[in-house]
């Protein structure tokens, strides 16, 4: 039987998460004997116009050209997977966002602005169908190891649907909280092994948010520290501000039901 073919395109983003795929050296030598890649630039020189069984991909749409070719990529492919918060979330390439694209192009190109092609940025699933979404920045290359596996044996792939929290307290970690710092971990879908409370940092909240975010609850942390939630909101500012822009226009449409 020909194995099925898969191939990693990007988009607008730092192409961090293809490379956490070719950090998976030990895992990615075994997936090969599964999977035929047919085009990945940071991998190899060789492109394709074939149907594509899997496509991975990376980035934001953020430019009319990106558009054309996400399409063209969802035409060509019978599963569309979008790999870390760039493609799941918009990430970072939401800052842009703020700004009319107009005023965006001059600040950044001056007089040659009006010759750049740049719209507000936006997640893969904003634009074409995605069939799933593999989280954080960048993705976790284990993460993406099991669940290539089981797209392989046709198992609906999981992610965790508990908050970074839980990880953090079953590795004992001292609670940031505790240390006067703010985090994200109680809203943020585990995943990451409590990576950056781990390390002493905060959560960033880069895994997007879990299902359903106990936000009460997180209010209750932020008050009992003395933060506030415009403190919250400027955390979100980096990694969810799409979700959350996501989330208040699915609100508003059950409210107007
Ligand atoms: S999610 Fe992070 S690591 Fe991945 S492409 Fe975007 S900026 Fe880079
Ligand atoms: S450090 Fe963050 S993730 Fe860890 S327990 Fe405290 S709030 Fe939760
Ligand atoms: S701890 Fe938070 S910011 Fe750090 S990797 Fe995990 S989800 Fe991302």
């Amino acid at each position: 039987m020909a194995k099925p073919t898969a191939a990693v395109f990007s988009f607008t983003c730092c192409e961090g998460c293809s490379l956490s795929i070719l950090e998976n050296e030990n895992e990615l030598l075994d997936i090969l004997n599964f999977v035929d890649f047919v085009e990945w630039r940071e991998a190899m020189s060789e492109k394709t116009t074939d149907t594509i069984d899997i496509a991975f991909v990376d980035g934001s749409i953020s430019t009319h050209h990106d558009v054309k070719k996400i399409k063209q990529v969802r035409e060509r492919c019978k599963m569309l997977v979008a790999i870390g918060a760039c493609a799941t979330n918009t990430c970072v390439n939401s800052l842009k966002n703020r700004y009319g694209m107009s005023e965006l192009k001059e600040m950044v190109y001056g007089e040659a602005g009006a010759n750049f092609d740049t719209i507000p940025a936006r997640p893969l699933h904003a634009v074409v169908p995605v069939d799933f979404e593999i989280p954080g920045c960048p993705m976790q290359g284990e993460e993406f190891i099991r669940i290539v596996q089981a797209l392989l044996i046709g198992k609906a792939p999981r992610l965790p649907n508990y908050p970074v929290c839980v990880e953090c307290k079953r590795k004992e970690n001292v609670c940031v909280y505790d240390k006067g710092m703010f985090c994200m971990g109680p809203v943020t879908r585990a995943g990451c092994d409590a990576d950056c409370p781990s390390y002493g940092a905060w959560c960033e909240g880069c895994r997007g948010f879990v299902d359903h975010p106990n936000e009460n609850a997180h209010w209750e942390v932020l008050k009992e520290y003395g933060l506030t939630v415009e403190e919250v909101m400027q955390r979100f500012d980096i990694f969810c501000t799409y979700e959350l822009e996501e989330r208040k226009a699915k609100a508003d449409q059950q409210e107007r039901k």
